[in-house]
C-alpha cells in the first residue's frame, strides 16, 4: 500500500514537473517568438532610419553645394566690387547710348500732318500740307487749298496771284 502511494506520489510529482518544465518551455518559445518579432520590427525600423538618414544628407549635400555657390558669388561681388569703378564707367557708357538711342527716337518722331508731305509736294507757304493748288499766272505747284485762299503771291517765285486751280492727284 505505502509503497503503491509513494510510488503514484513519484508519478505526480514527475507529472508536475514536467508540465512545469513543458510550460516553462512554452513560455521560452513565445518569448523566443516576441523577441523574433520584435527583432523584425527594429531591423525594419533600422532600416527605414538608414534610409532617412540617407535622404537628410544627401540633403545636407545639396544645401552644402547651394551654400558653396553663394559663397562664391559672394567673393564674385566683392571682386567686382573693388573693379567697381570701371565697371561704373561701361554701365555709364550704357546709359549714355540708352539717352543717345531716346534722342534718336526723338528726332525720328514725324509730326503726324507732316507725314501728309510723302505722298506728294509739300505747301511751300504752311509746309505742313500736300501742294494741290496751281498758281496762276506763273503755273506753280506749290500751295495747299487752305492757304490758296492767304497768299497774294506765289511763295515759289514770289509774282502776283491772279487766279488759282485745285488739282487732283490719281
Ligand atoms: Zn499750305
Ligand atoms: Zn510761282
Amino acid at each position: 500500500m505505502l509503497a503503491n502511494k509513494r510510488h503514484a506520489d513519484y508519478c505526480a510529482l514527475l507529472r508536475a514537473a514536467e508540465e512545469s518544465i513543458m510550460s516553462r518551455m512554452k513560455e521560452k518559445d513565445t518569448e523566443a517568438e516576441k523577441a523574433k518579432r520584435r527583432n523584425v520590427e527594429l531591423e525594419a525600423r533600422a532600416a527605414h532610419l538608414s534610409a532617412e538618414a540617407q535622404v537628410w544628407e544627401a540633403r545636407a549635400r545639396a544645401q552644402e553645394l547651394e551654400a558653396a555657390a553663394l559663397q562664391s558669388q559672394l567673393e564674385q561681388a566683392i571682386v567686382s566690387r573693388s573693379v567697381g569703378s570701371s565697371l561704373a564707367e561701361r554701365e555709364g557708357v550704357g546709359l549714355r547710348s540708352a539717352v543717345d538711342d531716346v534722342e534718336d527716337a526723338e528726332s525720328a518722331y514725324v509730326d503726324p500732318e507732316r507725314v501728309v508731305l510723302v505722298s506728294g509736294p509739300g505747301c511751300k507757304a504752311c509746309g505742313k500740307r500736300v501742294a494741290s493748288v496751281v498758281l496762276l499766272p506763273c503755273r506753280h505747284l506749290c500751295v495747299c487749298t487752305e492757304c490758296d485762299g492767304v497768299v497774294s503771291s506765289c511763295p515759289s517765285c514770289l509774282s502776283f496771284r491772279s487766279s488759282s486751280i485745285e488739282v487732283y492727284m490719281s
